[in-house]
C-alpha cells in the first residue's frame, strides 16, 4: 500500500484519511486529510512526510502543513 492512499498508518498511528484539495507549500505536494489513532487529533500534511508524520498534538509532531 503506498503511503498517500487512503487508509493507510504509519508506524507513528498517523492515519491518511484522504487528499484534500489543497495545494501545498512544499513543492508540488498535495496535502492530505491526517488523522492521529492515539488522540483522534485532525491535520494536514504533505504526502512527502506521510511515513514519517507525528501527531502534532501528542507526539510533539509538526503543526498541520499550510496551504499555498
Ligand atoms: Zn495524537
Amino acid at each position: 500500500m503506498g503511503t498517500t492512499e487512503t487508509g493507510y498508518e504509519n508506524a507513528n498511528g498517523q492515519k491518511v484519511l484522504g487528499p484534500s484539495d489543497l495545494t501545498s507549500n512544499h513543492h508540488n505536494q498535495r496535502l492530505f486529510e491526517m488523522s492521529c489513532t492515539h488522540c483522534g487529533c485532525g491535520y494536514n500534511a504533505n504526502g512527502c512526510d506521510i511515513h514519517i508524520r507525528r501527531c502534532p498534538s501528542c507526539q510533539n509532531g509538526k503543526p498541520s502543513s499550510e496551504a499555498l
